[in-house]
């Protein structure tokens, strides 16, 4: 399978780019076309690697618009969870899908996902053709111990045989929901199998004095006492960690993947300490959390606010630029989120931006892509060498949102009309 694209713009000139086997073996200005190529014209559009999500719950787009604006517990206890214990393969499948689908019009192509039935989610993105680490989260502060460990195994089991572009990772909720021998069996298991972990941390405020309580200790201490503060770590927000966490988060080389909409939206009450982070030596990536609490999934747009609130919180617009933005919504900040550069011998993932659209008509590119763009931007998606997203066509998307709209509306989430949305006269 080989690709060419031609027509491309990159650091100010015109370029093609050859791929074949899924990896990038020409480009600059002399490259042409081969007879046998699949062939991409970018029409003068920019390529720009593509974007990471460090942290989401894909298939909860099916809760997307449901139950908004009630306080986290609330929200959870009488919206998500008993929906949720209805929930099957299918229906994580085909909201994945959607997942995919909205990540691929807005320049995403690989993603870390914590959500049940992670072996549907794990086919949704090979179907899809994006890239993901894929978990089951693991919560045993139910008592169900057991059945939480052979779920474990068995989601690393099935996992590992999802294909090339789906790494298999460990998912324990969080502190407050797994025990602490759970915690530790965890732990070992990822480090004899040396697979990644990712883990919400010091999300909300009360977190940490309940862990002190238990534990004697703030959370990201505890983490690292029970063996999962290790460079194979993504802890997720860690709005509410202290200077001497910072510090330990550093030394241990974990990643930081912060989710700045979803944590206004949750009114989680604190700014994740980037500025402090960054000065402790801290690797970080940038993250959606999931759809039911975003509610979305165009990382353009935690981009910006991920810049302003940081330079807001600093009262120092200087504090974190555009281009450094850029950098951690691609990756480039957290070598463990998967990033790759844009070059020859390089995977085959990127982007063609639009031409002709207002926002990206003249200017530095990264202060135009994060303070002006959104996902509209994106014309074509390849990963691995593949056309996803051609144009702004997606193949198969009218399959995609009838089925996922169907499981919807089994779960009760969507009305039995012909618009999903049309329940609610706006005036
Ligand atoms: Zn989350």
């Amino acid at each position: 399978m080989s690709l060419a694209v031609t027509g491309a713009v990159h650091a100010g000139e015109r370029v093609g780019l050859r791929a074949e086997e899924g990896v990038i073996v020409e480009l600059g200005p002399d490259v042409h076309p081969r007879s046998e190529d699949t062939k991409l014209d970018a029409a003068g559009g920019i390529l720009i690697p593509p974007l990471i999500n460090g942290h989401t719950h894909a298939a909860m787009t099916l809760f997307r618009g449901y139950g908004d604006d009630l306080p986290l517990m609330r929200w959870l206890e009488e919206k998500i969870w008993p929906v949720e214990r209805k929930l099957e393969a299918d229906d994580v499948y085909w909201g994945t899908r959607l997942a995919c689908l909205e990540m691929v019009r807005s320049g995403t192509v690989r993603f870390w996902d914590m959500y049940w039935h992670p072996e549907a989610a794990a086919r949704a993105v090979h179907d899809a053709g994006l890239r993901a680490t894929v978990a089951a989260p693991l919560i045993d502060s139910d008592g169900r111990t057991q059945a939480m460990r052979e779920a474990a195994l068995q989601s690393l089991d099935e996992l590992s045989a999802a294909g090339e572009r789906i790494d298999a990772g460990l998912a324990p909720h969080a502190i407050y929901t797994v025990t602490e021998d759970s915690l530790r069996w965890i732990a070992e298991l990822a480090s004899e199998r040396g697979i990644p972990v990712q883990i919400h941390l010091s999300e909300t405020e009360q977190e940490v004095p309940d862990c002190v309580a238990a534990h004697g200790e703030r959370p990201a201490h505890y983490l690292d006492r029970v063996g999962l503060l290790t460079p194979r770590t993504v802890l997720s927000h860690g709005v509410w960690l202290d200077e001497a966490e910072l510090e330990l988060i550093a030394a241990r080389g974990a990643v930081i993947v912060t989710n700045p909409v979803a944590n206004l939206k949750l009114a989680v009450g604190r700014v994740f300490p980037y500025v402090r982070a960054r000065a402790a030596g801290i690797q970080v990536g940038l993250g959606t959390d999931g759809p039911g609490s975003n509610n979305s999934l165009d990382l353009f747009a935690d981009m910006k606010v991920f810049a302003l609130l940081q330079k807001h919180e600093a009262r120092e617009s200087a504090a974190v630029t555009a281009e450094e933005t850029w950098e951690i919504a691609t990756g480039r900040r957290a070598p463990l989120l998967g990033a790759h550069r844009l070059g020859v011998g390089q995977p085959a993932d990127f982007l063609l931006l639009r031409t002709g659209v207002p926002e990206l008509s003249f200017g530095e590119l990264p202060a135009a892509l994060v303070y002006a763009a959104s996902g509209a931007v994106v014309a074509s998606t390849v990963v691995a060498g593949r056309v996803l997203m051609r144009d702004g066509e997606i193949e198969g998307a009218e399959e995609v949102l009838a089925r996922a709209l169907e499981c919807a509306r089994r779960l009760g989430l969507a009305p039995p009309i012909a618009s999903a949305q049309g329940n609610r006269a706006l005036a």
